[in-house]
């Protein structure tokens, strides 16, 4: 049940009851996990991927939007959030590949609430209070400090997590190999051609003053790709 009055008001409105019901017409009465037939529609949860919380819930974009909610009976529901002893076992993704091929992206739509995510670039931002994409050199020692923490944390499966999502470029074979498995991950390669990157890059709006500055991570990472 949702903690918030707000959210609870949202489950309860007309507005989601309808919702609901207009996808299960659509989709049919099935689990989209575990593929189920389920009997009564009632049984059939609409699960929120990006979670609702009062901040979120009346932003229709999220809490209305059709490819943001899944149709699954309540064991799998139960386990998509952790809930009541239904523990999944935790799972840690190594998600690799080129600047500006989408792996912050990739990880938004798929990480849930309570899970442990890794990325130089957002701990980067913690630690400096500059904009993303703007990394002193200076402060790259104490990053990467926080950084190996973090996966050593991952390594023996400390603290109360769901799952892990490890973000980086990892060009190299070798040091993709060691994450994989030191940690037991699933690697995950965004597979984005350099000339796909560096169009993205051109349309950049918030790298617009540091083209060449990414270019050169891109070409960077390109250059040091092995397979
Ligand atoms: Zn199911
Ligand atoms: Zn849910």
């Amino acid at each position: 049940m949702a903690k918030h009055e707000v959210l609870k008001r949202f489950y309860n409105s007309d507005k989601w009851v309808t919702f609901r019901l207009g996808l299960i017409n659509e989709r049919g009465n099935t689990c989209s996990r575990c593929n189920q037939i389920i009997a009564k529609s009632k049984d059939l949860i609409g699960h929120h991927k990006v979670e609702l919380i009062p901040e979120n819930v009346h932003d229709h974009n999220i809490s209305l939007n059709p490819e943001l909610v899944d149709l699954v009976c309540f064991d799998c529901h139960n386990l998509v959030h952790h809930r009541f002893g239904y523990k999944a076992e935790k799972k840690v993704y190594l998600v690799y590949g080129p600047p500006l091929s989408g792996k912050t992206t990739f990880v938004k739509e798929r990480a849930i609430r309570g899970d442990l995510v890794v990325d130089m670039d957002m701990l980067y931002s913690a630690v400096s209070m500059q904009p993303f994409f703007d990394k002193p050199d200076n402060l790259l020692m104490n990053v990467r400090g926080i950084y190996n923490q973090l996966l050593d944390n991952i390594k023996v499966r400390h603290g109360k997590w769901h799952n892990a999502w490890i973000i980086g470029g990892y060009a190299d074979k070798y040091k993709r190999e060691k994450v994989v498995n030191d940690l037991g991950a699933e690697p995950i390669f965004l597979d984005v051609s350099k000339e796909e990157c560096l169009q993205r890059l051109a349309v950049d709006e918030e790298r617009q003053y540091r083209q060449d500055e990414w270019q050169g991570y891109i070409e960077n990472w390109f250059d040091y790709y092995t397979e």
